[in-house]
């Protein structure tokens, strides 16, 4: 089939407008008629340079971040996964330094403190829970607290408990909190910011709802997100951080002298902030395509005119699931995901398939759920048009009326 003929749901990577398409693929042959193409180009050259700096411009504008110079954006390399790494060395290294400063430089009182200081991770879905995994291997398992554990209460991910139940660390012992705020494997989505973790420095990964919808950017510490599922494609990752965390940091002699773990340098993030993205070979293609999709909400009216679009391709996803009376979304109602809609199909594996080759005969493909978990997911992310959404309601709908 031709890319006409297809609707692609997949989780990631995912698809992109063809608009952009067409313009990268322009690019790669020959960029802004510089007689050379957008991946040989220098990383350092001065069009590389305009690229990430406007790339870092529209997403701050999509974010409504700041202005005032207290977040910081940056572009990296090793997807949301490194990200899982980078944020427990940098926010543990600012708790490090703000106790040290408020120590005068007493590292015993420093490690008294620490005794008592942990991160908190909200375990709300496989992500998270790989988050909170590599804060343990990172840290040691005495400097993390997970806080709550959706499957542990439940057996499997599909809800998050009320606030109230969650064993938070108190307000000062907190390093830092963390949650996912789309679970991309199990479809479970937050709400709302979690009221809860108001007050301390919150990190959050996005990779699979960014740009979905509004965000209030002073909630948080670190947003992060792997381009490829909302953005762009695999290869870059975009991070907002406090500006604050950047300059407050403990150099490799403190932290040796603490027993604490020393960050690469690529997870350094004053390193990579101080170069403005570019302390080593950046993917500027890869960036070059978040920019272009990001010029495209802009033009579109933004995140609240995507929030709009998103909820609404949802909302008519969600109801023929509902009414169809064979299926059942994996998640519990109140924090069905927006962006990742997980179900299953009465009758099991069989009628599954039967859903899925049904769909491929009338071009709605990539909606496989995860390998770990199985069953179905639709990924109805930013590039989804609503006549994909809408035609794959219509099938959704035609096969329950088929099994009756
Ligand atoms: N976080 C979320 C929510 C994801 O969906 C994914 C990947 O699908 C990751 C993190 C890991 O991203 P990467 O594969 O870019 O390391």
């Amino acid at each position: 089939p031709s890319r006409s003929d297809v609707y692609y749901f997949g989780a990631g990577p995912a698809a992109l407008p063809q608009v952009v398409l067409e313009r990268a693929s322009a690019s790669v042959l020959n960029h802004d008629n510089s007689g050379v193409g957008l991946i040989e180009q220098s990383h350092r050259s001065a069009s590389s340079t305009q690229i990430v700096a406007s790339a870092c411009q529209h997403l701050e504008t999509l974010l409504g971040v700041p202005k005032d110079g207290s977040y910081t954006t940056l572009w990296m390399q090793g997807g949301g996964t490194t990200q899982f790494s980078a944020v427990a060395y940098n926010l543990l290294g600012y708790w490090v330094q703000k106790s040290l400063d408020a120590n005068n430089g007493d590292l015993e009182a420093v490690k008294a403190a620490l005794a008592n200081a942990k991160a908190d991770y909200l375990v709300t879905g496989s992500w998270s829970k790989k988050a909170a995994e590599e804060a343990q291997r990172l840290l040691g398992d005495e400097l993390v607290n997970v806080a709550t554990n959706s499957k542990a209460a439940t057996k499997k991910f599909g809800s998050i408990a009320p606030e109230e139940t969650w064993n938070l660390t108190p307000k000062e012992n907190n390093i830092f909190s963390y949650f996912c705020d789309n679970e991309t494997v199990d479809g479970v989505e937050f709400p709302a910011f979690p009221a809860s973790l108001e007050g301390t420095l919150v990190a959050a990964d996005m990779s699979s709802n960014i740009l979905s919808r509004r965000v209030d950017v002073s909630k948080y510490a670190i947003i992060f997100a792997g381009a490829q599922k909302n953005v762009g494609g695999a290869g870059v990752t975009l991070v907002v951080i406090r500006s604050d965390i950047l300059k407050t940091q403990p150099t490799v002699d403190t932290l040796r002298k603490l027993g604490l773990p020393i960050p690469p340098i690529m997870c350094h993030y004053p390193t990579l902030t101080g170069a403005s993205s570019l302390y080593n070979t950046l993917p500027i293609f890869e960036v070059f395509i978040c920019r272009e999709v990001m010029a495209g909400i802009i033009a579109r009216g933004g995140l609240e005119a995507q929030e709009k679009v998103a909820n609404e391709k949802a909302e008519e996803l969600y109801s023929s699931l509902d009414q169809g009376g064979i299926y059942n979304v994996v998640p519990e109602k109140n924090v069905r995901s927006r962006m990742n809609i997980c179900f299953r199909i009465e009758g099991g594996e069989d009628v599954e398939k039967a859903f899925l080759k049904g769909a491929e005969e009338r071009g709605l493909t990539g909606l496989k759920g995860h390998r770990s978990v199985g069953g179905l997911r639709i990924s109805n992310y930013n590039s989804i048009p609503q006549e994909a959404a809408a035609k794959l309601a219509g099938w959704i709908r035609e096969f329950a009326a088929s099994r009756k």
